[in-house]
């Protein structure tokens, strides 16, 4: 196995699978035999998902919310879907631990790294809900943080897109994919992998990002075996 300890990142919106809003069951079930199939492989495993296929701050500003108001009421959305991906690992026989940013202590445990830390080591898949706590952060941002401090190995930041390319895939059709890439020419070329607090959090604690498609069946287990799947960022 090439990664033992992993930091899953979902976003919200791949959630939604074909609706408009909110949870796509269909979604969270293929999302839950994903990563039971990692999990019998022995990879430890931490969840971040986020909260776009409910509440984003940037969103609420725009409608005349309060932006630090909206950011917890983003935080809260991350929450809901952590719950809804809990409780489908665990419909699926996977023993799991929700540690959330924001203190809601009959949901969810506080994030305590160590405590977080014991949990993966106990086999537990552990979900980071609530992102890191603050406004003005995003969970691209938590997914960095809470991968750095549980010491893991990588973050894979799975998306609908299989890869970081030359141009947006979606709209332009002479785009090309990067097999591997590094922190600085993503820089440079100024790609779009992660916001800059998430990129630059990973890339000064080198901390490899692969960026894959985590809607096609297989492809995470395969990334776990060292297959090369999506792209991957190093130094
Ligand atoms: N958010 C925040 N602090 C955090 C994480 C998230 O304020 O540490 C808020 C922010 O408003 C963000 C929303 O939660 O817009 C949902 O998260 P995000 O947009 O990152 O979700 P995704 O795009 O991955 O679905």
């Amino acid at each position: 196995m090439k990664y033992n300890r992993i930091l899953l990142k979902l976003s919200g919106e791949s959630l939604m699978g074909d609706k408009n809003f909110g949870i796509d069951p269909s979604r969270l079930q293929q999302y839950a035999d994903e990563i039971k199939k990692v999990k019998e492989m022995g990879v430890e495993i931490a969840i971040v998902i986020g909260g776009g296929n409910i509440f984003r701050g940037v969103q609420a500003e725009k409608s005349g919310i309060d932006r630090v108001q909206g950011d917890y009421m983003g935080m809260l959305a991350t929450l809901i879907n952590a719950m809804a991906l809990q409780s489908a690992l665990e419909q699926n026989g996977m023993y799991t631990r929700l540690m959330s940013g924001i203190k809601i202590e009959s949901v969810c445990e506080p994030f305590i790294r160590r405590r977080a830390i014991r949990h993966l080591e106990k086999g537990r898949i552990v979900i980071f809900g609530a992102g890191i706590g603050n406004p003005y952060f995003t969970t691209d941002s938590t997914a960095a943080l809470r991968a750095i401090e549980i010491e893991g190995d990588v973050v894979l930041k799975g998306t609908r897109v299989d890869g970081v390319y030359t141009a947006d895939p979606e709209k332009d059709p002479t785009a090309t994919k990067y097999e591997q890439i590094t922190f600085s020419e993503v820089y440079e070329k100024n790609l779009n992998v992660m916001d800059m607090t998430a990129f630059t959090l990973c890339q000064e604690n080198n901390l490899p990002i692969i960026v894959f498609d985590m809607n096609k069946t297989g492809n995470l287990s395969k990334l776990v075996l060292g297959e090369q799947i999506g792209t991957l960022i190093t130094d």
